[in-house]
Parts: C-alpha cells; sequence; structure tokens
C-alpha cells in the first residue's frame, strides 16, 4: 500500500509543528514509519490522502463509539451549527446532556469542560479543594491526561513519593502525588494505612486502557473503596471506558461508587467536551457555588453538546448496541488467540466489552509490569502487517483497540485474515 502524498505532507509538516503531530502517538514513533494523513471516514472505515482505505480499530482513540460520520450525529451538529458556533453564555444542549449523564451515572452535578486532561485536573482540584488535603494517589500505567501533577512516576522504594516523567513538571509538584501498582490490593491499603488522612483523592482507570487494557481484579476494586473509610475521595476516571463499557460505563459495569467521576471521548461523540461529576455535596464546592475555581471559554460549546447529545441518545435508545459491541469482541478476541495459538506465538489477548490489547507475551497480563513483557518488535510487525492489509490497529503495543457499532463480523473476520497473513 503506497503512501506518497502522506509521505511529503508529514515530511513537510516536520517543519511547522513538533513532530509533525498535534499529539505524540500519532507520529508512530513505537512502530516506525509514516503516518497516513486520514481524511474522511465512514462507519468502521477511514480513508487516507492518497485515496487508500482502512478498517478503523483507533476510532479517534474512544469516542467514536457510532463509527464515523454518523448520519444522525451530523444532522444534529449541523442543525446547530446554522446558527452559531459558540456563544460563551449559558445553552439549552448543556441541560440536556447533563441529564443524560445523569441518566448514566450516580452523580447530582456535571461541570463540563473541553478535555478529558481538563476534567481529571479539575476533578483533583475539586478533590484537595473539598478534602483540604494535600496529596493524591494514581497507579502506574494509568494515564488520565498531561496535567503536572498527573506527569508522574513512582519514585524508588515501597510508598515513595512521585518523581516527574515529564521534563518541565516540578518535583516540589509530582511529590504531592504517590505512584501504587495497579491491581495491587495490598499496597493500596498499605498506604491507606500509613498516610490516608493526609490523601485528598484516588483517581484510577477503572478499566485501563491506556497501558494496554488491563481488567481490574475484584480485591483491587474492593481496596479502593476502602479508601472512603479514610475521608479519601474516589475518583473513577471513566473518560476512556465511559458509555462505552457500558451506557453507566465501567461504574455500572462492575458496580463502583465514585465519589467524582470524570468523562470524556463518547461524551463528546467526537467533538471536544469532557466533564467531571458527583455528589452536590462536592461538587457545589466548584465556582460560582464554591471556592474551587475552573473555567473555559469554549466549556459545553453548542457542537460538542449536540455531537454528544445524539451520540448518548442513539446509545440509549438502542441497549442491543451494547450486546452487539460484546459480541463482535469476543470475536475479535476468539480468533485472535486461535490465530496466535496456531502460528505458535506466545500472547495475551485482555478485552473488556469493546476494548481489547493483544499482548505477546504468556499471560496472564495482570499489571502494568506483565504488560511490559509485550515483545515490541513483534508489535511493530503484527501492526505494520495489518496497515499493509488495510487495517488501522493502534499504533503501540499500550494502548486499546476499539470497536464501534458500525463494525461488521465480515470485518472482524478479514482483520483476522490481516493477522494471519502479516505473522
Ligand atoms: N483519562 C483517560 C482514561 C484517557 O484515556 C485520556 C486520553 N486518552 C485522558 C484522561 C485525557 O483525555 P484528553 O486526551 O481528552 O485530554
Amino acid at each position: 500500500m503506497e503512501r506518497p502524498r502522506s509521505q511529503a505532507l508529514f515530511q513537510e509538516a516536520q517543519a511547522h509543528i513538533p513532530g509533525g503531530v498535534s499529539s505524540p502517538v500519532r507520529a508512530f514513533k513505537a512502530v516506525g514509519g509514516t503516518p497516513p494523513y486520514l481524511v474522511r471516514g465512514e462507519g468502521a472505515y477511514v480513508w487516507d490522502l492518497d485515496g487508500n482505505r482502512y478498517l478503523d480499530y483507533v476510532l479517534s482513540w474512544g469516542p467514536l463509539i457510532l463509527g464515523h460520520a454518523h448520519p444522525e450525529v451530523l444532522s444534529r451538529v449541523r442543525e446547530v451549527m446554522e446558527k452559531g458556533l459558540t456563544f460563551g453564555a449559558p445553552h439549552p444542549l448543556e441541560v440536556e446532556l447533563a441529564r443524560a449523564v445523569k441518566r448514566a451515572f450516580p452523580v447530582d452535578l456535571v461541570r463540563f469542560v473541553s478535555s478529558g486532561t481538563e476534567a481529571t485536573m479539575s476533578a483533583l482540584r475539586l478533590a484537595r479543594g473539598y478534602t483540604n488535603r494535600p496529596y493524591i494517589v494514581k497507579f502506574r500505567g494509568n494515564y488520565h491526561g498531561h496535567a503536572d501533577g498527573l506527569l508522574v512516576e513512582a519514585g524508588s522504594g515501597a510508598l515513595t513519593l512521585g518523581v516527574p516523567s515529564s521534563a518541565g513538571v516540578p518535583e516540589a509538584y509530582a511529590r504531592l502525588t504517590l505512584v501504587l501498582e495497579y491491581n495491587d490490593p495490598e499496597g493500596l491499603r498499605a498506604l491507606l494505612k500509613e498516610r490516608g488522612e493526609e490523601i485528598a483523592a484516588i483517581i484510577f482507570e477503572p478499566v485501563v486502557g491506556n497501558a494496554g487494557v488491563l481488567v481490574p481484579t475484584e480485591e483491587f476494586l474492593k481496596a479502593l473503596h476502602e479508601a472512603k473509610d479514610y475521608g479519601v475521595l474516589l475518583i473513577a476516571d471513566e473518560v476512556m471506558t465511559g458509555f462505552r463499557l457500558a451506557f453507566g460505563g465501567a461504574t455500572e459495569r462492575f458496580g463502583l461508587k465514585p465519589d467524582l467521576v470524570t468523562l470524556g471521548k463518547v461524551l463528546g461523540g467526537g467533538l471536544p467536551a469532557a466533564a467531571y461529576a458527583g455528589r452536590r455535596e462536592v461538587m457545589e464546592k466548584v465556582a460560582p457555588l464554591g471556592p474551587v475555581y475552573q473555567a473555559g471559554t469554549l466549556s459545553g460549546n453548542p457542537l460538542a453538546m449536540a455531537a454528544g447529545l445524539a451520540t448518548l441518545e442513539i446509545l440509549e435508545g438502542n441497549p442491543g448496541h451494547y450486546a452487539r459491541l460484546e459480541a463482535l469482541g469476543a470475536r475479535l478476541e476468539a480468533g485472535l488467540k486461535a490465530v496466535l495459538s496456531r502460528k505458535g506465538v506466545p500472547h495475551a489477548v485482555n478485552r473488556v466489552g469493546s476494548m481489547l490489547t493483544v499482548f505477546f507475551t504468556e499471560g496472564p497480563v495482570v499489571t502494568f509490569k506483565d504488560a511490559q513483557r509485550t515483545d515490541t518488535a513483534l508489535f511493530r510487525r503484527f501492526f505494520h502487517g495489518l496497515l499493509d492489509r488495510g487495517v488501522y490497529w493502534p499504533p503501540s503495543n499500550f494502548e486499546a483497540a476499539f470497536l464501534s457499532v458500525a463494525h461488521t463480523e465480515e470485518d472482524v473476520d478479514k482483520t483476522l485474515e490481516a493477522v494471519e497473513k502479516a505473522l
């Protein structure tokens, strides 16, 4: 598959944009090669600048659960767009979308922002403002956007303070983030016992997508909820999982009881919308009701609200969509396992609903450490083998592949044939 126009443009882009991209993973650094410039999408398919067609398992990193260019979503956006793009004033669609969020999640008040990064950053500020405590806890391999306090990795030794994982993050700031292993309930319990009273919040991905897919153990989820006994707020980062694993996200699927939920991706239906939400007593601390400041010029903008609302209404009106995503996911998972077993390739396929990762290592893959054992050289071959056969898989082994309701059984089977040939 030739991509001369993408190649030339990507080369030129280096002169104008750092690395040629607006977000790092798009540069294909983990897999090498040139990313195709995608210029059109329809259903489960995308087309690049050179006219090549790909079956899409990235779906703009999650938002497009209905597939590309869904006619109803487009027409709702068009209708709103004709009346003006933004007003910076209250808009009726914000109220409607907030109502939809409340039907999905056990929350009283919803504040809209424009990105997942803003949602988690604001939720953490709120948690600190509400509890008057300095520390937050996050887990290795969980990604919550690029706010300073979240670009932090574990320092050496158990129960130590975080250190910056990006240049430009002050150490003093990173030290306020405590980093633990995901799916290590005992580590969490030990920290809570030692410093529970100083911790404002624990933020976590209820199913991890950003280390590749990791599934929470029951005991880990139990330990997370024990944090409440210490007055620690539990923040379920459902930016990826919300409206994807069920209408009520992982919270519904696993029966979680978070104090705050962060949402994004599907919430905006492909336009920039995200939110943080929780019970009244906590959310009332947000300005203008309370002392925790947070604002946004384009927050709750009508186009994003319209795309999100159209998407949520379609999901809510078609509960069969989730059963379908489950069935497609199961078919892809079973097929991948069969092909890889036949080829004698060590593998672990982690999946929850329509989120899936193939790790090229003996399973089970439960922790971030397990995930890091994956054979990234083999992944590169897998990735490029698929790309050359018209299947656009996430360009990193530490990302989740997504399905949409526009994908078909035939699409999945075609993917499996491509995997067979790629390896
Ligand atoms: N939280 C999670 C769980 C995410 O997956 C992401 C993005 N992949 C974010 C937060 C950040 O969202 P955004 O890219 O919209 O800032």
